[in-house]
């Protein structure tokens, strides 16, 4: 029966909080010195040392025991739930460290314990280093005594200062360790650390341990480790303890809970894939960071564009401007031009006018002058065609018929001779008033002054004058002369 209790100690005595403290039940101790065995293992069948139970259990005498850590007596004994372990006798001293740890402790110890055995390993309880520079609650050691791990139960509050400087002294030794607790607490990952819980009737890890899960990235506790699968996976090497890269220490501790974790137990696969995701991730960054870059750069190359385009809209504004000015003050300039070329043109036009009237007008006064002269001319020619002799019978003629049909009036001769107002003829007065007007030019009718007697010398000349149109039969007064000779001088 103690054989077989002891085997499957770590399943039906796992370690558990006790409902209630009891006073009947004393503090415990898995170990003690004996005389000449040695050290004495209350877990183990053969004690650790080849004796049997009832060989130190209500032996008469007494078997002499004493505890290794304080060295007081102490006697075998098993516990109202039948565990067997170490009591001090009356007397202990107070100070001993081993009376001041609670059942849960022991407990939990025991379960180490077995769960190592359970594994092919030796395991001692409450064992002491040397130089006492640590006492490991289980120290667990490999067959072949290459690995040493101390399984340490950890349920009183201890700093994190502490917890590091006592998993130094063990490392400073050679020796792994894991500190488990059922307590939250924060040195959880700090240091080799698991923390348990009671399921079903076993101890299973609850935090501390963890797997990879690639496709989401992170680290999650498994759904169900035992303390025990998790304690042999450790001894033979497939957990090992993992510093997490920094990306990954936000972990899933259970369905609701998440919690940051520096340090855990994993197996090699769950590394390989967070070094795998890890290289994924750096590629991804990488990729991201070559993205920006290059958006970056576009963005830099874009606003260079922007800035191009804007001076060179800028430059082609101005230019724009420049040129339309230009522009305006060469309509300007042509405007002025247009105007002042007008003005010349006008000028010119009117001064053309002005010529073609100042030649007409001259043309016009040469043609009168001319006509004057041709009509002149021809007046000197009707003149000359008298001799002043006859000129002077004719006056006479004149007179003495002015004299008979005037009722002996008296007509005067206009002594300055003929004058062009009166046709290039002699005017004849009869005191103030013109009277008539003596061998008038032919040529020159026109200008002869109203309804006058127009004096010649025969019938011929007055047929002559007749003809012009420009007197009439009832003016016309001719005597008999002869034409003068001096018509044949023409
Ligand atoms: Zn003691």
């Amino acid at each position: 029966m103690s054989h077989l209790y002891v085997m499957v100690s770590s399943r039906t005595v796992p370690w558990r909080k006790p409902d209630v403290p009891t006073p009947l039940e004393p503090v415990m101790a898995f170990s003690a010195m004996h005389a000449d065995a040695g050290r004495v293992d209350a877990t183990l069948p053969d004690l650790g040392c080849g004796l049997t139970w009832d060989q130190v259990h209500k032996v008469r005498p007494r078997v002499v025991l004493r505890c290794p850590e304080c060295g007081h007596g102490v006697h075998a004994r098993v516990s109202s739930r039948g565990m067997r372990h170490f009591a001090h006798d009356p007397g202990r001293p107070p100070d001993c460290a081993w009376l001041n740890e609670s059942l849960e402790h022991h407990q939990l110890k025991l379960a180490l314990a077995n769960a190592a055995r359970s594994a092919g390993w030796q395991a001692e309880l409450e064992v002491t280093g040397p130089n006492a520079s640590w006492r490991a609650d289980v120290l667990a050691t490999s067959p072949d005594q290459a690995r040493s791990i101390a399984w340490e139960a950890q349920l009183s509050p201890i700093s994190e200062d502490d917890i590091r400087y006592r998993t130094a002294r063990y490392e400073a030794d050679g020796i792994e360790v894991c500190w488990v607790t059922p307590n939250s607490v924060t040195w959880l990952g700090s240091v080799p650390a698991i923390r348990v819980a009671e399921q079903a009737a076993e101890a299973v890890i609850i935090d501390g341990a963890a797997g990879f899960q690639f496709t989401r990235g992170r680290w999650q506790t498994p759904d169900r480790l035992t303390l025990t699968e998790f304690v042999q996976g450790v001894q033979d090497g497939s957990v090992v303890v993992h510093d997490v890269l920094s990306r990954y220490r936000q972990i899933k501790v259970d369905s609701t809970r998440y919690a940051w974790r520096h340090r855990l137990w994993t197996m090699a696969a769950s590394v390989e894939a967070e070094g795998r995701h890890e290289l994924m991730r750096q590629r991804q960054d990488a990729w991201r960071q070559r993205q920006q870059e290059a958006e970056a750069a576009q963005q830099a190359a874009e606003r260079r564009q922007r800035e191009d385009d804007k001076r060179r809209h800028e430059a082609e504004h101005a230019a724009e401007q420049a040129r339309r000015q230009q522009e305006q003050a060469q309509r300007d300039e042509d405007w002025w031009r247009g105007f002042h070329a007008r003005l010349e043109q006008d000028r010119l036009r009117q001064e053309a006018v002005e010529q073609q009237r100042r030649s007409a007008a001259e043309a016009a006064e040469h043609e009168r002058q001319r006509l004057d002269q041709a009509e002149a001319d021809a007046a000197s020619r009707w003149i000359e065609k008298v001799s002043e002799t006859r000129t002077h019978e004719l006056h006479n003629k004149i007179i003495e018929y002015v004299w008979r049909n005037e009722m002996g009036k008296t007509a005067t001769i206009d002594t300055d001779g003929p004058k062009k107002e009166h046709a290039y003829g002699t005017a004849i007065q009869l005191g103030t008033r013109l009277y008539g007007v003596v061998r008038p030019s032919p040529t020159s009718m026109q200008r002869l002054p109203g309804q006058l007697r127009v004096f010649v010398l025969n019938a011929r000349e007055a047929q002559l004058l007749l003809e012009t149109g420009k007197v009439m039969t009832e003016q016309m007064v001719h005597f008999d002369f002869p034409d003068d000779e001096q018509l044949s001088l023409l």
